[in-house]
């Protein structure tokens, strides 16, 4: 098993707090899997370093370390104060403007920088700043001017983001700099990218054509993080089918359709991506308050585990690893806390796919694996021998408390298993030794004191070691050494 059996993986945001070699590896120690490098912030320098050192830190200790590059895209924000702080008091009136040189906090006047603003809301709409923080309702719209009054008080510092009640502010996924930003990601072969604000699946496509056009594997994680998005079946599920992966984007989520709806919305965005075999990232606020204290709150501690048993992937910690006082002490609040969740009886009962059919025989093979192993007296570990890391996430989507070796003769397959639940990302070269790959592997998670004598296995595999998607085999062994 993973770091003391935690099947749910903790990704982390690397930032000031969290970039010297020695605080990475505390992290490490601590439990993280993935690391999130927030393209919103740093230059391409700084997240070089920190590439580096996460790769050198993962290395020192013979652990699979996956690495995320999350695209600013087109948040919507406000300009450069005049003067900041300002603070917002409840009635105060405030204008935003498209023409900077009218500008002037001073007298209430902030400048936007997003064009369809005026024609994109109407008096009496519902404005949010600040993650939410501040709330304004729209008084009118006058020419190019939105005048608005503040309904929820607080200080407004430069650059703070804009979201409209309900959703609706939307502007081409891609931007520029994204474009740039993936760039940097590419060419240091990062494991996922993260886009932001996808409104349709369409908006993935430039990623996906960049990534091909550089013949480059990293995998496409689709951030659900507009109201729009969840507001049909239909649409939710055409970005889930766009992407490779998704992550519950609370943070922007959240503002857009109110955390009371969020509840169901994240069980639901889980859900459809289990379904659709796609891995899930459930991020944002989870244990904020450790960004400043040394222990979560037990409503926090009580949110962590709730998305562990929604049945998410993983877990994310954004502020809290990149500019808290506590980056390792969070890792390790969020991993205890998933391993306890994890012990709920509803987490190892499996949900075979009774009613499915299959069209891939490497999907069949991956559920007929998961329903041997679950049911085989004395069965202790499942192992998927895999080109892409695709059949043992495929095995993952099955509940069940064994473990499941993900064993592959690709590095970069193995860092990138280190997102899914319940996977053990294991290098091994199958290639290299035909006759006796079985007896091989076994050995390999004996030596690990992960398997005993007598103990029984299942495997599944292809025909041929190292040709990817050729899955057709279930074998069930007993370890004899
Ligand atoms: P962000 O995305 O941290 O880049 O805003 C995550 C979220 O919105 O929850
Ligand atoms: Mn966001």
């Amino acid at each position: 098993m993973t770091i003391q059996g935690r099947r749910t993986k903790i990704v982390a945001t690397l930032g000031p707090a969290s970039s010297s070699a020695e605080i990475i590896g505390e992290m490490i120690d601590a439990g993280v899997d993935i690391f999130r490098l927030n393209f919103s912030h740093g230059s391409h320098a700084d997240h070089q370093k920190n590439i580096a050192t996460v790769r050198e830190q993962a290395l020192l200790r013979g652990r699979y370390i996956g690495m995320l590059g999350d695209l600013q895209g087109p948040k919507i924000r406000i300009g450069q104060l005049q003067q900041e702080p300002m603070p917002l008091a409840i009635g105060d009136q405030l204008v935003f403007t498209l023409d900077a040189a009218s500008a002037d906090s001073m007298q209430g006047r902030v400048h936007v920088t997003y064009e369809p603003l005026p024609s994109s809301v109407a008096a009496g709409d519902i404005l949010l700043l600040d993650d939410g923080r501040i709330r304004m309702r729209v008084t009118g719209v006058v020419d190019e001017e939105v005048h608005c009054e503040v309904t929820q008080a607080g200080l407004l510092s430069s650059r703070k983001g804009i979201n409209r009640l309900g959703g609706g502010l939307a502007a081409d996924a891609i931007t520029e700099k994204d474009l740039e930003d993936l760039q940097c990601i590419i060419e240091n072969d990062l494991e996922y990218v993260a886009v932001s604000f996808p409104s349709h699946a369409e908006d993935l496509k430039p990623v996906r054509d960049a990534l091909e056009a550089a013949a480059n594997k990293a995998r496409i994680i689709a951030k659900i993080e507009r109201a729009e998005v969840v507001e049909t079946d239909e649409n939710l599920q055409g970005i889930i089918d766009a992407a490779d992966g998704v992550m519950v984007a609370r943070g922007d989520l959240g503002v857009e359709i109110g955390d009371p709806q969020l509840v169901g919305v994240q069980k639901k965005i889980i859900q459809f991506a289990r379904m659709s075999n796609k891995p899930v990232i459930t991020a944002t606020q989870m244990m904020e308050s450790m960004i400043t204290e040394p222990v979560p709150t037990r409503a926090e501690v009580f949110d962590v585990a709730n998305a562990v048993l929604d049945g998410t992937d993983a877990v994310m910690l954004s502020g809290e690893t990149a500019s808290g006082a506590f980056p390792a002490e969070v890792v390790r609040a969020m991993a205890d806390t998933a391993i306890g969740a994890e012990k709920h009886p509803t987490m190892s009962q499996s949900n075979y796919r009774v009613e499915s059919t299959f069209a891939s025989i490497e999907e069949c093979i991956a559920m007929s694996t998961m329903y041997a192993a679950n049911h085989l007296d004395g069965l202790s570990a499942i192992v998927c021998l895999s080109e892409s890391g695709n059949t043992p996430l495929l095995a993952s989507r099955i509940h069940s408390n064994l473990p499941i070796y993900g064993v592959s003769r690709n590095l970069s397959s193995c860092r990138r298993m280190a997102l899914v639940r319940g996977v053990i990302p294991l290098y091994f070269d199958a290639t290299k030794s035909r006759n006796n790959v079985w007896d091989a592997v076994m050995a390999l998670i004996a030596e690990r004191g992960e398997l005993q004598a007598g103990q029984r296995i299942a495997f599944s595999c292809g025909d041929f070691a190292g040709q990817g998607g050729s899955t057709n085999t279930l074998k069930l062994l007993q370890y004899q050494p």
